[in-house]
């Protein structure tokens, strides 16, 4: 009696606050001591262990020491459509085998999204792509699928087709929880054509990254104050950037894959393209205007700093 009284006085529970020097990131350990004894009782839902070896002849105790120092391995979002109607991406993404994304938005108006591939497993959606420094990113990403017939050409044209109403709400609701659990960067919320932006065309320009900035404060989108001072840097008259070479080293640093030739090739009106898909989706012709350079700019003061 007195030794079960004793370790109940003993007994009590610490919230520790440990800070991990890697990452400044606070990090909320539950202990209890027994004795002289501190025991970790619980770690923030964040570093709780999900998949882990379970062995017949011994004990995995993942209770005594859950270290602070580890980090999400999924680093990007990226988005997708997926030129097919539902059930034929259904066949393609899920009974094919050879591509795959974790997620598919239908383009139903219900409250279903399907997943098709656990988080923790790598999906077949991004293929040969880079984003900054990171390459591959199917290794190192989480892909959404959004049903959505893309776009059809019209003389010179594309012309995309749009995204209902509900069925972005399914794709923020969405990107919202996974950006939120792996505390995802805001400039690692990209589409396709982003990371592959002389293969691919998905999302195009339809798909509405400024709502998702403005009304969700999902993704990157640059300040209009820093749009105007770009803009008005140069008189109307003048060609609106210094040289390609300057475009070129202004889109590589916010992230995109390009050759810094210095030259206006096919490819830097590609990868100019997808820019515009993205922050400039009422242009979409790879050609460089002031406009374009501005916002690239301001981009860039906003998102890359370093
Ligand atoms: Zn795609």
């Amino acid at each position: 009696m007195k030794f079960i009284l004793k370790l109940l006085i003993c007994t009590f529970v610490l919230t520790l606050i440990i800070t991990s020097c890697s990452t400044q990131e606070k990090v909320i350990v539950k202990t209890k001591t027994v004795h002289d004894t501190i025991y970790v009782t619980d770690v923030d839902p964040k570093y709780h262990f999900v998949e882990q070896a379970n062995l017949k002849d011994y004990i995995i105790s993942k209770k005594n020491f859950p270290s602070v120092a580890s980090n999400h391995r999924v680093k990007f979002i990226v988005l997708h459509y997926t030129v097919s109607d539902y059930p034929t991406s259904v066949k393609i993404l899920a009974k094919k085998g050879n591509v795959s994304s974790h997620y598919l938005v239908n383009d139903l108006p219900n409250d279903s999204i399907d997943l098709l591939v656990s988080e923790n497993q790598r999906a077949w959606h991004a293929g040969i792509s880079s984003w900054g420094n990171a390459v591959n990113l199917n290794d190192t990403s989480i892909g959404i699928e959004i049903v959505n017939s893309g776009y059809k050409k019209i003389g010179d044209s594309m012309v995309f087709q749009p995204f209902p109403n509900y069925q972005i709400k399914k794709v923020i609701s969405l990107v919202k929880n996974i950006a939120e659990r792996y505390d995802i960067d805001p400039v690692n919320i990209i589409g396709h054509s982003d990371i592959a932006p002389l293969r691919k065309q998905d999302p195009g320009p339809a798909f509405p990254w400024e709502k998702l900035y403005k009304e969700h404060q999902l993704g990157a989108w640059y300040d209009e104050k820093d749009k105007l001072y770009f803009l008005n840097m140069y008189e109307p008259d003048i060609a609106p950037y210094n040289s390609v070479l300057e475009f070129q080293k202004a889109l590589k640093k916010y992230g995109y894959s390009v050759n810094l030739t210095g030259v206006y090739d096919k490819n830097t009106k590609l990868v100019t393209r997808a820019f515009q898909w993205h922050f400039r989706p009422q242009k979409g012709d790879g050609i460089i205007d002031a406009e374009t350079w501005a916002i690239l700019q301001a981009l860039n003061k906003k998102y890359r700093t370093k």
